[in-house]
């Protein structure tokens, strides 16, 4: 990702930046789709993960839908070219502003979280003379093994419809003259990286689908979400597994004929391809820690701040030996605005460039304006 060419022209611009490598997402989407093709698979990309626009137009050009979280992320999605008919919309607390917006825009289909929010799209639809296609949003009760800040399937978190209430959603189905039911829809967290995880996510899907075809509701639609994770220990040269991610999906969903199976994904398309770059402000060294401080902090990048994640650090100024440990921190009125502790890396000086990497998805989404920050920068390889 950094060439001498590259570093050289990063010491006369102003850190801290992203710098998106659009080669790398290139290559990551080349091979979702093809893995995705291969079995007529649909991937809707997840946009909050990094709605950058030039991201957003690489990735619509290659024909994925998207997948959408609010009103103005199914905005966003249309204005910069996604097929409409491709957009999905999920959310616990969509507004009625954000609904009718949407059916408006004559999306695919709303993935839905609970009955009253069925009953509201309903009557939204109903005013407007118009039918809206529902997926129901289902919490299958499946463990993602991840980050329990970032595991969305279990009874405990507020997505989704529990299956004990799935009677009621028949109910209400039933009932509300202006939804289409296209079929069902899971997500069950995210950074999921053991692909065993999938098969239970498929058995659950297999019972649930039998579940509405018995009680008289025919499912078009298979959603699986997203979630597949990315190797944030190695981030050169390593593009997620897309070929075994589908695969899993290809033997142990049963797919019947006429149904269709969508895919939500945002981190493994987009996250190998930026690097977080700043400089080095001030170097403390200590009796007991050494701390690098740089320009850039939780405002710019907050993950490891807010659900302990990792990136690998490099100072991309000198070729030297890692022989100092330092924690790394920004410049933010927060103790918890560190990005690692005890990193190993050579001697770094005031003035170096340091790269936070894999920092493409739920980066540069998540900046904040707190201490009345710049917004950091955009850098991209062409
Ligand atoms: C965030 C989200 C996704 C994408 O998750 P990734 O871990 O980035 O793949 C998919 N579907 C829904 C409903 C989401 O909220």
């Amino acid at each position: 990702m950094f060439s001498k060419t590259n570093i050289n022209k990063f010491q006369e611009l102003d850190t801290p930046f992203y710098y998106y490598d659009m080669e790398v997402l290139r290559a990551t989407l080349d091979a979702c789709r093809d893995a995705s093709a291969k079995h007529g698979f649909h991937v809707h990309y997840a946009m909050k993960a990094n709605f950058n626009p030039k991201v957003l137009d690489m990735i619509q050009s290659f024909g994925f839908g998207a997948d959408c979280v609010s009103g103005n992320e199914v905005k966003a999605a249309i204005e910069h070219g996604f097929d409409k008919g491709k957009v999905v919309f999920a959310g616990v607390g969509k507004s009625d502003r954000e609904i009718n917006f949407a059916l408006d825009a004559d999306i695919f289909c709303f993935n839905v979280e609970s009955v009253q929010e069925l009953n509201i799209i309903d009557g939204l639809a109903a005013a407007k003379g118009k039918k809206a296609n529902v997926a129901i949003r289902i919490n299958p009760n499946v463990d993602a093994h991840t980050h329990h800040f970032i595991t969305t399937g279990l009874d405990e978190n507020k997505f989704g419809i529990n299956i004990w209430q799935l009677p009621d959603v028949a109910t209400a189905l039933r009932q509300c003259n202006n939804l289409q039911f296209l079929g069902i829809h899971f997500h069950i967290g995210s950074q999921i990286t053991d692909l065993e995880v999938y098969k239970s996510l498929c058995t659950r899907i297999n019972e649930m689908q039998d579940w509405f075809e018995d009680h008289g509701f025919p499912v078009k639609v298979l959603n699986t979400g997203g979630g597949l994770g990315v190797d944030y220990h190695n981030p050169d040269g390593n593009i997620a597994d897309f070929e075994g991610y589908f695969q899993v999906f290809k033997s142990f969903l049963n797919v019947k004929p006429g149904q269709e199976v969508h895919f939500e994904l945002g981190r493994a398309l987009v996250a190998q391809s930026a690097s977080l770059v700043s400089r080095v402000l001030y170097v403390k060294n200590g009796q007991k820690k050494n701390f690098l401080i740089l320009d850039a902090g939780m405002t710019e990048l907050i993950r490891p701040m807010l659900y302990q994640a990792y990136h690998q650090i490099e100072n991309l100024s000198q070729t030297s030996e890692a022989d100092t440990k330092y924690d790394v921190v920004g410049p933010i009125c927060e103790s918890t605005d560190c990005f690692q502790k005890d990193v190993d890396l050579p001697q770094s000086f005031r003035g170096d460039l340091i790269a936070v990497r894999t920092a493409g998805a739920y980066g540069e989404v998540m900046v904040s304006g707190y201490n009345l920050r710049d917004r950091v920068g955009s850098v991209y390889s062409e």
